[in-house]
Order: C-alpha cells, then structure tokens, then sequence
C-alpha cells in the first residue's frame, strides 16, 4: 500500500466489485486464476471471473495487470523520481481496473506519444491509460473505451515572447511531440483564426516532452504545443500556458489492441460505470486535476 490514495482506490473498486456482483455482473461459477489474497482485505474475496471473455481471462490469470502510463503528466501519470511512485488520475484508473478483476498487482509501464502505440500491438502491455486522444484514425488501429476526461491543446511559451494570440504564431517555429495530435490541431485552429501554419515551415517534432521544454528554453522553439493536462507539467518561472489560446477539445480514452474486443467491452463497461456513479469525478478531484473541457 503505497499511499493513502492507492488506499481509497482500492476501497473504492472493492466497492465496486460488490455492485458488479449485486447487479450479476459476473455470475461466474470458477475463481480460477484470482489471487490467494486481496488488497481489499480480510474477510473481502476476488470477483468470481467464471464468465470473463477470454483475453480479460487471461489477465487475471496472470495475476498481473500491465498498463502503460505516462510518467511525466502530474495528475495524470506521473512518477516520482526520488521514491518510484506513481501517481495521478491514470494511475488510480489502472488500480481500480486490477482490483474489480480481483489483481492485487499492477506493472506499470512508461510510455510517450510516439511508443503507446506499438507497445500495445506487441502485447507488450494490456492497455494504455496516457491522455491517449481518441480520434478516428486511432480508432481503426486500437480500441477506445468511452472518454474519462477530456482536455484542450494549448500552447507553453516564455513569458517574455510577446505572443498571445493566434496572430503572433506566424513566423513562430513551435516544437510538437511525434505521434501527437497537436500539430494538426494547431494548424487547423490557426487557419479558423485566418493564420497559416504550415509543418515544413513552422513546426519541430521531438520524440520527449522534455526536449521540447529544453528547446523552448533554448530558443530553438517559440512555443510548446500540446494538451494543457501535458504543459502543466513544464511550467516554472520563465513560461506560461496561454489562456487564450485553448483549443481542440482531447478526448482520453483507454485504449486497448484492436483484437482484444473481450477486453474493451469490458473497460467500456467499467468506465461507463465509473462516470455514471461519480467514481471518476471524485478521482479527477483528488488528484487536483482541473474539470472536463467543454469546449
Ligand atoms: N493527447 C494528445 C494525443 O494523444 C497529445 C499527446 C500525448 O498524449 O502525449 O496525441
């Protein structure tokens, strides 16, 4: 038990695995692959998983949950570099899916924009919860559950650069992360604000947040582009989120290989639940995370 918060994500699936069981949610007959002891505690017991699909099945029967997280997004997943702990509204989400499948354990793995992808299709993780923008093309390579919280892009420049509004972009060389969205969300917003942005002339691809921060720094860059959730976790006293550039709601969704449907409907089910319920605005809220955008 790392932490207070672990403690009440836990308490709360706990919970949830009662409602799941009141409700029939399993109905199951077997137990087979669930560990000996839960974290809930003596006196509770892991989720019958007789009627599981088969790829959620398998989970559990490995005993180990593996989710890939962002590490560098604090409130969203983020670990410490001192003590190796993870934390954030992503984080508790993958604990409370290991615990209503009765998993007392969770490998977390660090993924970025550019690596959650592959990770996947390699089967090297069973899902990825990293402020992964569900949009149609991802749609045809991953399955995405419901959206659990949604974001807008903005844009982290020094607090000196005298930009504040679309217009003073042209010109501007502005530093994106590969496999992002936020380049073509970027141009597109310009264009409705009557400025052509264009990838050639005005954009630099990193494979890491960080070098793009080292490069705003720098002066290679002019501005940092990507979901406010991600800027966050740059800022310090030289920059600024801009306020009045918010754009192109991101919607976050779980997202999972596109084969394991067993495993998405199952997601889709639990988050679907945990919006209904109140389950994730209370976890939105203890990990000090702004509301949902509303565009
Ligand atoms: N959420 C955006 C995306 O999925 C920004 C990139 C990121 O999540 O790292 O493309």
């Amino acid at each position: 038990m790392k932490n207070w918060k672990r403690l009440a994500s836990l308490l709360m699936a706990g919970v949830m695995c009662l409602a799941l069981a009141a409700c029939g949610g399993d109905g199951g007959t077997g137990n087979s692959g669930a560990p000996e002891t839960s974290p809930a505690g003596e006196g509770s017991s892991a989720p019958e998983t007789g009627d599981l699909p088969a790829d959620v099945q398998a989970i559990v029967d490995r005993g180990v949950l593996r989710v890939g997280v962002k590490t560098d997004v604090p409130g969203f997943g983020y670990q410490d570099v001192l003590t190796e702990t993870y934390s954030g509204l992503e984080i508790d989400l993958a604990y409370q899916i290991a615990e209503s499948l009765g998993l007392s354990d969770v490998e977390f793995t660090a993924v970025t924009a550019a690596t959650r992808g592959q990770l996947l299709d390699s089967g090297d993780i069973d899902m990825v919860i990293a402020t992964f923008t569900i949009n149609d093309e991802r749609k045809e390579s991953w399955n995405f559950t419901t959206p659990y919280y949604t974001d807008a892009v903005s844009l982290l420049v020094k607090t000196d650069s005298g930009i504040a509004d679309y217009a003073d972009l042209d010109g501007k060389m502005i530093g994106v992360s590969t496999g992002s969205t936020s380049m073509e969300a970027l141009i597109a917003a310009a264009a409705e604000n009557g400025v052509t942005l264009t990838k050639e002339a005005n954009f630099s691809e990193y494979a890491t947040y960080p070098e793009i921060k080292t490069a705003l720094d720098a002066g290679r860059v002019d501005a940092f582009c990507v979901d406010g959730s991600i800027l966050s976790g740059y800022l310090d006293d030289t920059v600024e989120i801009l306020d009045s550039i918010r754009f192109s709601p991101q919607e976050y969704g779980i997202a999972t290989k596109l084969d394991n449907t067993g495993l998405a409907e199952y997601l889709d089910d639990l988050v679907t639940t945990w919006l209904e319920d109140g389950t994730i605005d209370q976890l939105i809220a203890d990990n000090g995370v702004a509301a949902s955008f509303e565009g």
